[in-house]
């Protein structure tokens, strides 16, 4: 029987409730259940793949290819359970499912209402995300709604999952809200009156949470507590503080030692041995000692928001974790970046150009990418990254002067990189794929494998497979790949099912340490093992550190 931990916010957002949940659930695993959890978007996008990265941040992928929001990174880099399509659903994707069953007859003349019908939806699309009825059914699934309570918006989610877990009866569900407090620096006070005013509107909505996670900048201390859990209902052990921590690994046994996984296990009669934190404690020794520093720059379009890149980060990290070394990673706008001022790149230990969409900003990234050969430089670049190093080889190592992007300039004589269908006319010209109009619809996305050819950087890092996640509509073009081959650039990795481009690199005898990847292995970084190529691209930059500094 597949129990539920559903996870609200209030007062305000970004307070964390991703990690949150993501902490919770990685707590309940290490007792031994199967745990998954869902993210409920109260957004009508049908996913954030449309979205700007300023709005939204990342868009992470799964490996069944589904765009999904960010909190889904934290979730896959927290427990062993994988994400799939059905861990995050939003708002637009039930009225999507509900419209067609309306259009397709299915509610048998009824007048379609948010409740029942959408309410009604959402519960199925909760279960099956819980792998309710399943092979894959889990012992846990916790829920987290995005957005804070009082938002219109939310309400249909707040209401289902109240109905559900009356539904399911008792012992099968509980309730847990993340709240803020602020402390107001001139009457040197903790406030706890907003979190009263978001437990009366949950309340208000019949949900009667189980246990509050008190987000503050500091400990509460025991009298807030005991004044929360008289005003809020809540007993006061699941009065659980929640202060403002140095990194963000310390917060399982922060929650652990206030007994909140004993408490969901008391609530949802789970009898379990106690959970195992000491993979945690390690990482939290390793984070808080660190043998070195790295210094890596980051070259984007999306800087102004650190979220833009949160996997990006993340990655880097665990890498200098496995390194032991602490990685600072530079912002740095590829606008800013031209021909006469990309020098500014040397006082750094390695290079990075990440995914982006379109022009602006590429021709700073094309540069960066040079720069980063000429002067060997470790250099990272992945999706649109790899697609830049491909162009600036081709411009000024391959003698294509012209070459480019269709993304970039549609009338490119040079079209190195391209969509398939504009690299397989016959004649040269470039026609414009009629589906572009879709964005939602055209991309290569999620898992897939290639082969990597023998005696190559890809090979020592991968070996001869490597599956990876895709989210990208350009390609390296196949007519060209003679043409930078023979002027000296390997092409270490092909898509086994349509031969395409995955890896690029130079050779070690030209540059220590230069790849450029198709997919984006970001997403399958973990704190515990890191990823090997990041693993494999920072201690390349520890050496070119450590060859630059003479000791
Ligand atoms: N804009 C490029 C493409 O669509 C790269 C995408 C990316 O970096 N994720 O192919």
């Amino acid at each position: 029987m597949t129990k539920f931990v559903f996870v609200t916010g209030g007062v305000v957002s970004s307070l964390g409730k991703g990690i949150a949940s993501a902490s919770l659930a990685a707590l309940l695993e290490s007792r031994g259940l199967k745990v998954t959890l869902i993210k409920l978007d109260p957004y009508l996008n049908v996913d954030p793949g449309t979205m700007s990265p300023f709005q939204h941040g990342e868009v992470y992928v799964t490996d069944d290819g589904a765009e999904t929001d960010l909190d889904l990174g934290h979730y896959e880099r927290y427990i062993e359970t994988r994400m799939k399509k059905a861990n995050n659903f939003t708002t637009g994707q039930i009225y999507k499912s509900v419209l067609e069953k309306e259009r397709r007859g299915d509610y048998l003349g009824k007048t379609v209402q948010v409740i029942p019908h959408v309410t009604n939806e959402i519960q199925d699309f909760v279960k099956r995300g819980a792998g309710v009825g399943t092979k894959d059914a889990v012992d846990v699934a916790i829920v987290e709604i995005g957005g804070t309570v009082g938002d219109i918006e939310s309400l249909p989610f707040l209401e289902a999952v109240r109905q559900l877990s009356l539904r399911m009866g008792p012992n099968m569900a509980a309730f847990v809200h993340l709240t803020y407090l602020p402390w107001i620096p001139t009457a040197g006070e903790l406030k706890t009156k907003p979190t009263q005013h978001t437990v009366q509107k949950l309340r208000e909505i019949g949900i009667q949470p189980d246990a509050l996670l008190c987000r503050a900048d500091r400990t509460i201390p025991e009298e807030e507590r005991e004044k929360i859990s008289l005003f809020t209902n809540v007993a006061q052990w699941g009065v659980i503080s929640m202060p403002d921590v140095d990194t963000i690994y310390k917060v399982p046994r922060l929650l652990h030692e206030q007994g909140l996984d004993g408490l969901i296990c008391d609530k949802l009669r789970l009898n379990t041995p106690p959970a195992k934190l000491a993979r945690w404690d390690n990482l939290v020794r390793e984070v808080a000692n660190p043998q070195g520093e790295v210094n890596v720059a980051m070259v984007g379009k999306y800087v102004d928001l650190s979220d833009s890149y949160k996997s990006v980060n993340e990655a880097l990290r665990h890498a200098g974790l496995k390194n032991h070394h602490k990685v600072n990673i530079s912002y740095i706008d590829s606008e800013t970046i031209s021909a006469g001022n990309v020098e500014q790149l040397e006082a750094f230990d390695a290079i990075l150009v990440p995914g982006g969409f379109g022009v602006r900003g590429v021709e700073g990234k094309i540069s960066t990418a040079q720069f980063a050969r000429e002067n060997k430089v470790p250099y990272l670049g992945i999706c649109l990254g790899m697609q830049v190093a491909t162009i600036e080889f081709a411009r000024h190592v391959a003698g294509l002067a012209d070459a480019n992007s269709t993304e970039f300039d549609p009338q490119t004589t040079t079209p190195v990189i391209a969509l398939i269908d504009e690299w397989q006319d016959a004649d040269g010209s470039i026609q414009k794929r009629s589906a572009k109009s879709d964005l939602g619809g055209t991309m290569r996305l999620g898992a897939q494998s290639s082969d990597v050819s023998k005696n190559t950087v890809a090979h020592s890092i991968y070996g001869d497979v490597v599956t990876e996640r895709h989210r990208h509509r350009y390609e390296a073009n196949v007519n060209y790949l003679d043409t930078l081959r023979s002027a000296g650039l390997v092409i270490s990795a092909l898509t086994q099912r349509e031969q395409l481009t995955e890896i690029v690199e130079l050779p070690t005898a030209v540059h220590p340490w230069y790849v450029g990847v198709q997919f984006h292995p970001e997403f399958k970084s973990t704190p515990w093992d890191g990823h090997p190529l990041f693993n494999a691209f920072i201690k390349a930059a520890i050496h070119h550190k450590t060859a630059k500094v003479p000791t």
